[in-house]
C-alpha cells in the first residue's frame, strides 16, 4: 500500500434496535484507540442520530447506507444527500449488491447518487462486484469494467474522480455466505481496478483512492487480506454487528 489510510467499515444494514446501536457503538468507542486506521459506522437511518451523539470523541465515522440523487420533493421514502449531512453523515454507501439485486438499482442510477452525494459534500463509498455465475463464466472483469463505467459515468465524462471517493469490490459470492476471496483473488481484482482507474482517470487518481474488500471478512483473515498491496481496508457486514469482531478487525486481526 502507498499512503493510502486503512479504513475499516461496519455495514449494520437493517439491524440493530435502538438500545442496540448505541451500545454496539459505544463499545466500539471503548475497544479502539489510534490504530492508524480510519473506522466507519454504517446504521439504519434511524439509528443516525443516536450514533452521531455517541462518536463525538472516538474519531468514528458515520456514513448512510444509501440516498436518493434529488434534493427534495415528493421521493415518498427517500433521503437526501443534505439530510444525511444534517445528521451527521460524512459518507454514504451506494450501490451495495443488496441494493442493485433486491431494489433493482442500476449503475445509471448509482452514477447520479454518486454525483449527487460529491456535490453535497458526502463520500461515496461505490460497491462492485461480480456474481458466482460472471466468475465461473470468466466475466469477472468485463462486469467489473462496466460497473465502474456505469456508476462512474459522469465523473469519467469530467475526467475528475475527487481522491476521496472510495470504492469498495464486493464479490457477491461472497457476501453474507461465509465464503471470502482468498487474498490472492481480491488483489488481482483491487489491481485491475486500480489500472482501470489509471486508464480512466489517471495515475494520481487510482493510486490515491481507497478500495476496500468486502465479503465475509473476520478477525482471521482481515490481517491476510489487508497485506495486499491494493487492499485498503474492509467493509464488514455481519462481523460489524459484534462489538469483538469489529474491533479485532480493526486491530487487523491482532
Ligand atoms: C456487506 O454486506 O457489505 C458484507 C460484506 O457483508 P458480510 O461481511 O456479512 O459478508
Amino acid at each position: 500500500m502507498t499512503d493510502r489510510r486503512p479504513m475499516i467499515a461496519g455495514n449494520w444494514k437493517m439491524n440493530l434496535s435502538l438500545l442496540e446501536a448505541a451500545s454496539l457503538v459505544k463499545s466500539i468507542g471503548e475497544g479502539i484507540q489510534d490504530q492508524g486506521v480510519d473506522v466507519l459506522v454504517a446504521p439504519p437511518f434511524t439509528a443516525l442520530g443516536v450514533v452521531k451523539g455517541l462518536i463525538e470523541d472516538t474519531g468514528i465515522l458515520l456514513c448512510a447506507q444509501n440516498m436518493h440523487w434529488e434534493s427534495y420533493g415528493a421521493y415518498t421514502g427517500e433521503i437526501s444527500p443534505a439530510m444525511l449531512s444534517e445528521v451527521g453523515c460524512s459518507h454514504v454507501i451506494l450501490g451495495h449488491s443488496e441494493r442493485r439485486s433486491l431494489f433493482k438499482e442500476t449503475d445509471e442510477m448509482i452514477d447520479l447518487k454518486a454525483n449527487a452525494a460529491v456535490e453535497s459534500g458526502l463520500i461515496p463509498i461505490i460497491c462492485i462486484g461480480e456474481t458466482l455465475e460472471e466468475r465461473e463464466a470468466g466475466e469477472t472483469f468485463e462486469v467489473l469494467k462496466n460497473q465502474l463505467a456505469g456508476s462512474l459515468h459522469h465523473f469519467m465524462n469530467q475526467k475528475r474522480l475527487p481522491l476521496s471517493t472510495i470504492l469498495a469490490y464486493e464479490p457477491v459470492w461472497a457476501i453474507g455466505t461465509g465464503r471470502t476471496a482468498t487474498p490472492e483473488q481480491a488483489q488481482e481484482v483491487h489491481q485491475f481496478l486500480r489500472e482501470s482507474l489509471t486508464e480512466s482517470f489517471d495515475a494520481n487518481t487510482a493510486q490515491g483512492i481507497r478500495i476496500l474488500y468486502g465479503g465475509s471478512v473476520k478477525p482471521d483473515n482481515i490481517k491476510d487480506l489487508i497485506s495486499k498491496k491494493d487492499i485498503d481496508g474492509a467493509l464488514v457486514g455481519g462481523a460489524s454487528l459484534k462489538a469483538d469482531s469489529f474491533v479485532q478487525i480493526i486491530r487487523l486481526g491482532e
